[in-house]
């Protein structure tokens, strides 16, 4: 493969955007390829190079590159109308009725432009709510680029994990292990009367895919409850992916007090969005006291391709497909595995997937048939119980540089785009099909 014309395009940005790149995960060593256009399930880089996309825009991209006629239809019109007023119009109403008719928690839905704006939000949300200034988020969460969030420690003590975030922000959170309910019981123990809420993603979706252990989630519903604390759920990556338009939260039947979601309800356009219970939504100014506003918030074009995606995923076998090959996929490379890496582990469900290169995870041969082929889900009596990642620092300890430098750099070769560091999920969209899946497990094959 070829990158001149990739090459020559890095060696531009790099004099005129920070790292050449307007988000960091896209710095791809030694310089990212630069896409000139999708088609379906591929796309295409400067140099003429096709690849096989996993990466589906980090996640919202449920159809692919070539979304389906309707969605097509309306981003054009609301396009050329506007594009945008400052304002209301009937579709944002459409997509928050659309949403509220869905997601277990939520009646009413406040739209931002991006799911770091929605984590903001939520968490400006929870404290004017409760009065209450305390956040408790999981180590190895990701909630966007937020000062609240962006926290490095344990329940003893925080700090900022970027420079540029006074310590004054993170005296305010408190980072828990994920899957450890003794942890967080010790935390509500201590400052149950000062914690504004738990934010956590119901599956860690950016660093692995760590599922949730038995039981974890509904012991942080009743922790928060019995502590007038405000349980949010981070579903800006599982929103309207797992568990299909009832979200994480339908699946694992936990309900939050507030959703935060972002990705995929945009339909491929910048989006944020805070739902849940009208009581806590509408402390929202203008109805309450907490401050929300936004030039873009609610925009036409998003608001009109989100509402054409998902309603085009009500009316047809989206998710049936999207889940199917990716539960095909992450079965198949479970074999490849048990052949040839036996200690990593297959993570991810419904449409999500990714490989963890796990350390010391081998077990015996007449062990393998216990394991979830299907994609970790903690199950106890599975003899990979006590090496598949739990925590996010279960993920960190995990090959990362193998993955970034090798695999991922040699699947690329092979045509198949993959998510370019070891914490980032993957995605199957409606436009892949058996073949793309057949030839990723190949690829899987020769490159591990
Ligand atoms: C992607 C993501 C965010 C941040 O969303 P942006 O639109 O990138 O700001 C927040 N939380 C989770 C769980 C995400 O996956």
């Amino acid at each position: 493969m070829r990158h001149d014309e990739s090459r020559a395009l890095y060696d531009r940005a790099l004099s005129v955007i920070p790292g050449g790149v307007n988000s960091s995960v896209r710095a791809t060593r030694p310089y990212p390829f630069f896409i000139e256009r999708g088609d379906g399930a591929h796309v295409v880089d400067a140099d003429g190079n096709r690849y096989l996309d996993y990466v589906m825009g980090y996640g919202p991209l449920l159809y692919g590159h070539d979304p389906p006629e309707p969605v097509r239809a309306a981003i054009q019109s609301y396009a050329s109308e506007g594009p945008m007023y400052g304002a209301p119009t009937e579709i944002e109403v459409e997509l928050a009725e659309f949403v509220a008719r869905h997601v277990p928690s939520v009646e009413m839905t406040r739209f931002v432009n991006s799911g770091t704006e929605a984590t903001v939000s939520a968490v400006r949300l929870a404290r004017g709510y409760t009065g209450r200034d305390k956040i408790v988020v999981m180590q190895g969460g990701y909630h966007g680029a937020q000062e609240s969030t962006l926290v490095e420690g344990g329940p003893d003590g925080a700090e900022p994990s970027s420079p540029g975030i006074p310590s004054s922000f993170a005296e305010h959170t408190i980072p828990v292990p994920f899957n450890d309910s003794e942890a967080i019981e010790a935390v509500f123990a201590e400052h149950g009367d000062e914690i504004a809420a738990v934010l956590t993603e119901p599956i860690l979706g950016n660093t692995g895919i760590v599922h949730p252990v038995d039981g974890y989630l509904e012991r942080l519903r009743e922790l928060t409850a019995d502590h007038g604390a405000l349980l949010i759920f981070d579903e800006v990556i599982t929103g309207f992916r797992v568990g299909g338009l009832q979200c994480a939260q339908g699946k694992f039947g936990v309900t939050p007090d507030v959703t935060t979601f972002g990705k995929i309800v945009g339909g491929g356009f910048p989006v944020g969005a805070i739902g849940g219970r009208a009581a806590i939504i509408e402390q929202f100014t203008p109805s309450g006291d907490v401050f929300q506003s936004g030039t873009f918030s609610g925009h036409p074009v998003t608001m009109a391709a989100g509402y054409e995606y998902l309603s085009y995923a009500a009316e047809n076998d989206v998710y049936e497909h999207v889940n199917r090959l990716a539960e095909r996929l992450r079965e198949g490379i479970s074999d490849i595995l048990e052949d040839q890496a036996p200690g990593y582990t297959v993570v991810g469900t419904d449409s999500m997937f990714k490989t963890v290169f796990t350390r010391g995870g081998a077990v015996g041969d007449a062990e393998h048939s216990d394991v979830c082929a299907a994609g970790c889900r903690q199950r106890e009596s599975c003899s990979k119980y006590d090496t598949c990642p739990k925590t996010g620092a279960d993920v960190a300890d995990a090959e990362t540089d193998r993955w970034e430098r090798i695999f991922w750099q040699e699947m690329k070769e092979r045509g198949i785009f993959l998510t370019a560091n070891q914490f980032e999920s993957q995605f199957v969209s409606y436009a892949h099909t058996e073949e793309d899946v057949e030839e990723t497990l190949e690829a899987y094959k020769e490159t591990l």
